[in-house]
C-alpha cells in the first residue's frame, strides 16, 4: 500500500474521485483494514453532519443568533463612554 491511497480517504468518502480512482481505492480497501474503518467513522461522521443540517435549528439558537452578542453591547457601550 501507498501513502497515496490514504491520503485518498477523504476524496472517496466524500465522492469526489473519478471512477478510476474509484476502484483503485476500493481494491486498496479491501486489502487495508485500517482504510475500511476510518472510511466507516468518517461516514457515521458526515451521516451525524448531515441530520444536523437537514434539522430547523432551535428556537432558542434563533432568538440569540437575532439579538445583539454579548461583544456587540460591550463595544457600543466602549464607544459611546
Ligand atoms: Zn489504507
Amino acid at each position: 500500500m501507498s501513502s497515496d491511497e490514504h491520503a485518498m480517504l477523504e476524496l472517496y468518502v466524500l465522492d469526489a474521485v473519478d471512477e478510476m480512482e474509484r476502484r483503485r481505492f476500493d481494491k486498496h480497501l479491501r486489502a487495508c483494514s485500517t482504510c475500511r474503518q476510518q472510511r466507516d467513522s468518517m461516514r457515521e461522521v458526515l451521516a451525524d453532519l448531515s441530520r444536523m443540517v437537514a434539522m430547523p435549528a432551535p428556537p432558542q439558537l434563533r432568538e440569540a443568533s437575532s439579538r445583539d452578542g454579548p461583544i456587540d453591547a460591550a463595544a457600543r457601550q466602549y464607544c459611546a463612554g
